[in-house]
């Protein structure tokens, strides 16, 4: 995009608050220099779209800070032919950049007010490679799966069984996982051809609430 007036602010958040701060995969880096982040925010944080914090994206929802993003995705450990499952669509910027790393993704948002303008956006975008699904993620989205990588953009008590389900072997699911809704721990789990999943605890998050059956009750 040679005529983003937001490109050289753009080039600079992944310089000094992605690949500064540890993040190595050069497709996810690759991938933030891509998507335009200001497209994402309503149009009164546009001046801080490239700044590295959560911003307000209406209906008490965030879009989450770009590092933590870039951190999540990297998780992931795609190579670019995965079919992925996004819980949480909010913005729906996310989903844009792992529309940019893998073949195809299905992002769903238990909110029509948020999903309706992210599925708007990304097609104005020409990110065809996404399906916005309106539902309850804590449940996946079985008419699509089984997945190569699921990652939840929402924290939850506890990792929805039916995500578990909806993995492919070897698979890796990415979720902030905590007992509150002020801080979680993001764990990540491989589920292993021998059919065991294997989970690790990567950091300290901070993230909305995942409610629904499965997750938060509402
Ligand atoms: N990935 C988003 C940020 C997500 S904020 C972005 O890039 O902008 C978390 C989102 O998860 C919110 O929009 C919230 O409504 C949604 N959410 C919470 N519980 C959910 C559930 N059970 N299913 C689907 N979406 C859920």
């Amino acid at each position: 995009m040679t005529n983003d007036p937001y490109a050289a602010q753009r080039n600079d958040m992944v310089d000094r608050q992605i690949a500064a701060m540890g993040i190595e995969d050069g497709r996810v880096l690759a991938a933030m220099r891509a998507v335009p982040r200001h497209a994402f925010v309503p149009d009164r944080f546009k001046i801080a779209a490239y700044a590295d914090t959560p911003l307000p994206i209406g209906e008490g929802q965030t879009i989450s800070q770009p590092y933590i993003v870039a951190h999540m995705i990297e998780a992931l450990q795609l190579q670019g032919a995965e079919h992925v499952l996004e819980i949480g669509t909010g913005s729906g910027y996310a989903a844009a950049v792992l529309a940019q790393m893998a073949a195809d993704v299905v992002t769903v948002e238990r909110l029509a007010a948020l999903a309706a303008p992210a599925r708007a956006l990304l097609a104005c975008l020409e990110y065809h490679n996404v399906q916005v699904a309106l539902g309850d993620g804590t449940l996946g989205w079985p008419e699509a799966a089984p997945y190569d990588a699921i990652v939840v953009s929402a924290g939850g008590p506890s990792i929805p069984p039916a995500l578990r389900q909806q993995l492919k072997p070897g698979g890796r699911l990415v979720m902030p996982v905590g007992p509150d809704s002020h801080g979680q721990i993001l764990v990540r789990v491989t589920h292993g051809v021998d059919g065991q999943d294997h989970e690790e605890q990567l950091s300290l998050v901070s993230f909305v609430p995942l409610i629904g059956a499965q997750g938060w009750h509402p």
